[in-house]
């Protein structure tokens, strides 16, 4: 018994600390591949609700190790997040879409914003309105080409430090989307008060459109919303036509989603909705 008490601890805790083994060697594994350039991004479309115009794209970061390997971000930013990784990390995406940008414009699609998401150690930092606009000044980008996706729970959550940041960043002429809305716990009168050009409504709300009536009601909520603070709404996650036609008919204006186009690289994007595109 003695023994078995014994090893059960020690199992627990073995455990425990092979976790953080693990992630202290991705990070180990993260910083030396941000510096062998291992990071791309993927532009995934925002249509009109038609599926016929591209409003905007959303930069998505992929890590693609030494080894051909893919990582997608959910399995290394909660890992980039824990050291000033991610600060770096986040410079660099703003960077490379500050490069792409300029090649969309040259192919027709100067009205099209680029969303960049940004997490709270990378946003919560009160230096980085003039670094952002530091950059896009650098690469001759105007900073209304730029809407930075924020998280409403890190928005929420960290209020006080994030509403002067949001102003001071719209006030540069950036616009800001608050991203996984209806994830966090936003108060009405709060959300009133947000400089915000558009809410991005959760992907897991999608999923029941257009059967299930809770996710319908609650769909249809945050596009009356939207519509009565005068900000843009985009569904996330359309996979459907019966989603794609439920959300048309309730007066969602822009959709993303696998059914109107996956993330890809910048020469497919190119391909697909430059010029010389043929539809
Ligand atoms: P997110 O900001 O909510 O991004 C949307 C995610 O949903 C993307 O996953 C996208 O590929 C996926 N998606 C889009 N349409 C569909 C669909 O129809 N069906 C399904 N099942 N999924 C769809 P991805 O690229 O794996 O990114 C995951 C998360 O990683 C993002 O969630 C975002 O929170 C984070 N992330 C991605 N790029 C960056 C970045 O550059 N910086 C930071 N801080 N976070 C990033
Ligand atoms: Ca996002
Ligand atoms: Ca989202
Ligand atoms: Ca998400």
């Amino acid at each position: 018994n003695g023994r078995n008490r014994v090893s059960h601890y020690s199992d627990a805790q073995g455990a425990e600390q092979d976790v953080l083994a693990k992630q202290l060697i991705m990070l180990s594994e993260l910083q030396h591949g941000f510096e062998r350039g291992e990071f791309f991004l993927m532009y995934q479309p925002i249509m009109d609700a038609h599926g016929d115009v591209l409003d905007a794209v959303e930069a998505l970061v992929r890590w693609r190790k030494s080894d051909g390997a893919v990582v997608p971000p959910d399995q290394f930013i909660p890992v980039a997040e824990q050291s000033r990784l991610i600060v770096h990390l986040g410079r660099w995406v703003v960077q490379q879409v500050c490069r792409d940008l300029p090649r969309m414009h040259a192919a027709g699609l100067s009205h099209v914003k680029v969303h960049i998401n940004m997490a709270a150690p990378e946003f919560l930092d009160s230096s980085l309105p003039a670094e952002l606009m530091a950059t896009v000044r650098a690469a001759g980008v105007d900073p209304s080409s730029l809407q930075i996706e924020l998280t409403e729970n890190m928005v929420m959550s960290h209020i006080d430090t994030s509403l002067p940041i949001m102003r001071k960043l719209t006030q540069l002429g950036f616009e800001i989307s608050l991203d996984d809305f209806g994830m966090g716990y936003s108060s009405l009168s709060l959300l009133k008060t947000l400089p915000i050009a558009s809410l991005k409504i959760d992907r897991l709300f999608l999923a029941g459109i257009p059967r299930e009536r809770d996710d319908c009601a609650i769909v249809r909520t945050m596009l009356d919303l939207g519509r009565n603070m005068g900000i843009g709404v985009i569904a996330e996650g359309v996979e459907t036509d019966g989603q794609l036609g439920y959300l048309r008919q309730f007066g969602c204006t822009l959709v993303q989603g696998y059914l109107l186009g996956r993330p890809m690289p910048l020469p497919q994007l190119l391909e697909r909705f430059g010029r010389t595109a043929h539809p």
